[in-house]
C-alpha cells in the first residue's frame, strides 16, 4: 500500500479543532465525516464533548491514539505545527492541514511553514496542504472538506490548488450527476504537490480519470514525466489559471520574448499527454466523456437527429474538428431505408425527420452503431411533441449496452429535457445542450487515443563538443558580457549545428584579408553586445566582394555609430554569403522557463516571427518525435515541405538542429536565452547564419 493510499483509506479519524459552533470549519467537518465508514474522534481543548461525543484535549490523551490513521486539522496558525508534532509523537501518519496562516500569510507565515516542513520530515508524515479545502474520498465515505454537501460516488479523482474551485464544482458536480472517486485540495503543498496525487491515481484501479485545477507547477520537471506515465493509461485533464500573466516583456530574445510561462505550460501538458481544458465547463464535459464512455477506435462520427439544421450545424462542427463525419456502407443505408419514411435519405447527418418517435430515432442509432465505419454517434434531438424525451434517453441507454463505442446525447431543450437528462446520467451517457459541447467532447476521446497510442521515445544522443562550447561561454564571462552574438558561432559547431564559413576581424585589413579566404561575396555584421538587432542599426552588408570588404568595415562602423554613439564595437564578423535555392528562413531558439527549465522554440524566422508569432514550443529535452512534431505545427510549415511546387527543404536537418539545441541549453544552464535566426532551410540542408544568446554570468 503505498503512502497516500493510507490517507484516503482511513479507518480512525481524529478531527482536532472540533466544535459545534454553528458556521465554523471544525462542525462543517464534523458534519461532513457523518457518514464516514470509521470511526471519528474529536479533539479540542476547550471542550468536553462536540455534537454529543466526547471530546480530547489532545491527541495524545485519545485512547490508543496510534491507532488513528488521518489527523484532520482545522486550530489556528500559532498552535497547527504543535499539532502536527504531536500527531507525529503519536504515531499518526497522514495529516490534512486547513489552517491558514503560513506562506500564504508574509514573512511570519513562510517561517511557520518551513518548521511545519521540518516536522513533517522528522516524523515522516504525509501532509496534505496548509491552507487547503481538505479531502474527500467517497468509497469509504471520507469527506474531510468543510463543503457544504457531499458529491457522489465515481471515478473521476479531482486534485486543485484552489480550494474556492472545489468548492464550487463539488456543488455543481451533485446537481450533475457527476461523482469522484478522491478530492484533494492541495492548499500550499508544503509537502504533498500535484506530482505525488498524479502518481497515486496513476495507479489507482478505481480513478478512471483525474482533473487537476493548477495555477504553478513547482516541480515542472518530475510533472512532465510523472504525467507521461500516468496518461499513457488513464486520461489527465488539467485547466490552468493565469494564463495571461506575461512576464516576458524583460525578453531579450524573440524566442524569450514569445515564449512566456502558459507557452511551457501548454508544451508541458502536451508532451506529457495531458488534455487541456479552456474553461470549466470542458473540464467536466471532457471528465465525464472519458470516465463513462468505452475508447473511440475510429474518428468517424455518425449523428441521429430529429431537427435537419441542428444536424447540419453539427456535421459543420465535425468537419472543423479532429474528427470526420462517418459515411454508412450500403447494407446500413438499405436497412435505414426501410426503417425511415420514404422521402429521407439514408445519409450522415441522419435525419430521422420532425415525426420520429423514441423508437424510430432508437432504431437508426442501433443501425448506424453497427456500422463497422462508425466510431461513435451522437443522438442529437429537440423536442417535439411525437418525441418522448425521457422514452429517447431509456431507448438510447438500451442501445448502448449492445455496442462498445461512445455514444453522447445533445437533447437541446430546457425543462422539457430535464427528467431525460437525469436518465441519461443514470445511464452514464453524458448530454449536452450545445453540439460543440457534445463534438468537443469526441475530440477528447480522439486526444486520449492518441496520447495512449503514442511510445515514449528518448531523446537523441549526439556526438557533441563540449568542453569547446564551455570555452566559447568562458569568453563572455571573461568580458562581462550578458549579450552574445557572432563572436559565440563556435558554439554552433560545437554542437553539431550547420554554420556558414566565417571570422570576427577588428579593422579593415583584416577584412578584406578574411573576405578573401572565403569563396564568393560575403555578408559583413557588426559584432557588439549593445546591438541585438544588427540590421536595423545599418549593420549588416550582404553581397559584399572581397575588394569591398575594407571599405564595407568602415562604412558599418559609421553607421552604427550614428545610431547607436555609445555601442562597444568589438569588431566585425565577415560570413560566407548563404545562397541557396528555394530556402525558407526559419527561427530555433530557447528560453528558460523557471517551472520547466529550457523551453524549445521553432517558427518562420525574420520579420515573420514577430508578426505572426506562427511558432511552436517543446520542453527540453525534445525528442525527435517532438522536433518534428514542432516544424509540422506552424502554419507555415507547407512552405518547408514544398508547396506550391517549391522544392522541399531538408527538414531532416531542421528536426536535427533543434535536438541539438536542445542538447545545448540542457548542458549549459547558463544559457537563458538563445536565437538562431535564421537558420536559412533548403532543399541542401540548413545554415545557422546569425546566433544571439544570453548567459547568466554566474552560472557558468
Ligand atoms: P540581425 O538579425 O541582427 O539583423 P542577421 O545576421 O540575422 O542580423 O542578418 C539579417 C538578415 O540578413 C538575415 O535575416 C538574412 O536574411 C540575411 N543574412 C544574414 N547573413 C546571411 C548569410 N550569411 N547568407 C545569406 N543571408 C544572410
Ligand atoms: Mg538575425
Amino acid at each position: 500500500m503505498s503512502d497516500l493510499e493510507g490517507l484516503f483509506t482511513p479507518s480512525r479519524v481524529a478531527v482536532v479543532g472540533a466544535t459545534d459552533r454553528e458556521g465554523s470549519v471544525g462542525r462543517a467537518l464534523l458534519s461532513n465525516l457523518a457518514a464516514f465508514e470509521g470511526e471519528v474522534v474529536a479533539v479540542n481543548p476547550s471542550r468536553e464533548s462536540v455534537m454529543g461525543t466526547r471530546c480530547y484535549p489532545e491527541l495524545r490523551a485519545v485512547p490508543d491514539a496510534a491507532s488513528i490513521d488521518l489527523a484532520v486539522v482545522a486550530v489556528p496558525a500559532t498552535v497547527a505545527v504543535d499539532v502536527v508534532r504531536q500527531a507525529g509523537e503519536v504515531g499518526i501518519e497522514h495529516v490534512v492541514l486547513l489552517s491558514a496562516g503560513f506562506r500564504e500569510a508574509g514573512e511570519e507565515g513562510a517561517q511557520r511553514e518551513r518548521e511545519l516542513v521540518e516536522v513533517v520530515e522528522r516524523y515522516d508524515l504525509t501532509l496534505v496542504g496548509p491552507n487547503c479545502f481538505g479531502v474527500i474520498s467517497t468509497p469509504v465515505g471520507l469527506n474531510a472538506t468543510f463543503s457544504q454537501g457531499t458529491p457522489p460516488a465515481g471515478s473521476i479523482s479531482l486534485l486543485s490548488q484552489s480550494g474556492a474551485f472545489i468548492a464550487a464544482v463539488l456543488d455543481w458536480a451533485g446537481q450533475h450527476g457527476i461523482g469522484f472517486k478522491d478530492v484533494v485540495s492541495l492548499g500550499n503543498e508544503a509537502v504533498l504537490d500535484e506530482c505525488d496525487f498524479l502518481a497515486e491515481w496513476g495507479d489507482d484501479p478505481e480513478t478512471d480519470v483525474v482533473l487537476a485545477y493548477l495555477e504553478d507547477v513547482e516541480r515542472g520537471r518530475e510533472f512532465v514525466e510523472t504525467a507521461r506515465e500516468v496518461t499513457g493509461e488513464t486520461p489527465v485533464v488539467a485547466i490552468k489559471s493565469g494564463r495571461t500573466s506575461a512576464g516576458a516583456e524583460a525578453a531579450a530574445s524573440h524566442t524569450g520574448s514569445l515564449a512566456g510561462q502558459y507557452r511551457a505550460y501548454q508544451a508541458a501538458f502536451g508532451q506529457a499527454g495531458v488534455l487541456e481544458a479552456r474553461t470549466v465547463q470542458e473540464v467536466f464535459d471532457y471528465g465525464q466523456v472519458l470516465a463513462t464512455q468505452p475508447a473511440l477506435e475510429r474518428d468517424d462520427v455518425a449523428i441521429v437527429t430529429n431537427g435537419g439544421g441542428p444536424g447540419v450545424l453539427t456535421a459543420d462542427l465535425v468537419g472543423e474538428s479532429d474528427l470526420g463525419l462517418a459515411s454508412f456502407g450500403e447494407d446500413v443505408r438499405a436497412e435505414l431505408r426501410a426503417l425511415l419514411p420514404a422521402a429521407v435519405e439514408a445519409r450522415n447527418p441522419l435525419d430521422v425527420v420532425g415525426d420520429a418517435d423514441a423508437e424510430r430515432v432508437a432504431r437508426a442509432l442501433e443501425l448506424v452503431l453497427a456500422d463497422e465505419g462508425v466510431g461513435a454517434a451522437v443522438v442529437l434531438c429537440v423536442p417535439t411533441a411525437p418525441l418522448d424525451f425521457a422514452a429517447l434517453a431509456e431507448a438510447v441507454g438500451e442501445v448502448r449496452e449492445r455496442h462498445a463505442k461512445p455514444v453522447v446525447a445533445c437533447l437541446m431543450g430546457g425543462a422539457r429535457v430535464e427528467r431525460a437528462a437525469e436518465l441519461l446520467q443514470e445511464r452514464e451517457i453524458p448530454n449536452y445542450f450545445d453540439p460543440a459541447q457534445a463534438v468537443a467532447s469526441l475530440e477528447a476521446l480522439a486526444a486520449h487515443r492518441a496520447v495512449t497510442e503514442r511510445a515514449y521515445e528518448s531523446p537523441r544522443a549526439f556526438d557533441v563538443d563540449r568542453d569547446r562550447a564551455a570555452a566559447v561561454l568562458r569568453q563572455a564571462a571573461d568580458r562581462e558580457v550578458d549579450l552574445l552574438g557572432l563572436e559565440a558561432m563556435e558554439l554552433l559547431d560545437a554542437y553539431g549545428v550547420p554554420t556558414p564559413a566565417g571570422e570576427l576581424v577588428a579593422d579593415p585589413e583584416a577584412a578584406e584579408a578574411a573576405a578573401r579566404e572565403i569563396d564568393g561575396e560575403v555578408v559583413m555584421k557588426v559584432v557588439s553586445p549593445d546591438v541585438s538587432h544588427k540590421s536595423d542599426v545599418g549593420g549588416v552588408a550582404t553581397g559584399v566582394p572581397a575588394g569591398e570588404a575594407g571599405a564595407t568595415y568602415e562604412r558599418i562602423v559609421e553607421r552604427v555609430t550614428d545610431h547607436e554613439p555609445d555601442a562597444e564595437i568589438v569588431g566585425v564578423y565577415v560570413q560566407e554569403f548563404v545562397r541557396a535555392e528555394a530556402s525558407t528562413e526559419t527561427i530555433v531558439g530557447a528560453a528558460r522557463d523557471p517551472q520547466f527549465g529550457p523551453l524549445l522554440m521553432f517558427g518562420l524566422g525574420g520579420i515573420f516571427v514577430q508578426i505572426f508569432e506562427d511558432t511552436s514550443f517543446r520542453v527540453a529535452p525534445v525528442s525527435e518525435r517532438e522536433a518534428r512534431e514542432m516544424v509540422g505545427e506552424i502554419r507555415a510549415s507547407p512552405l518547408l515541405g514544398g508547396a506550391r511546387g517549391r522544392p522541399p527543404a531538408d527538414v531532416d536537418a531542421v528536426v536535427e538542429t533543434i535536438q541539438r539545441l536542445s542538447r545545448l541549453v540542457e548542458d549549459f544552464p547558463a544559457i537563458t536565452e538563445l536565437d538562431v535566426n535564421p537558420l536559412i532551410a533548403s532543399p541542401a540542408g540548413v545554415s545557422a547564419v546569425d546566433l544571439r544568446l544570453t548567459v547568466d554570468r554566474d552560472r557558468l
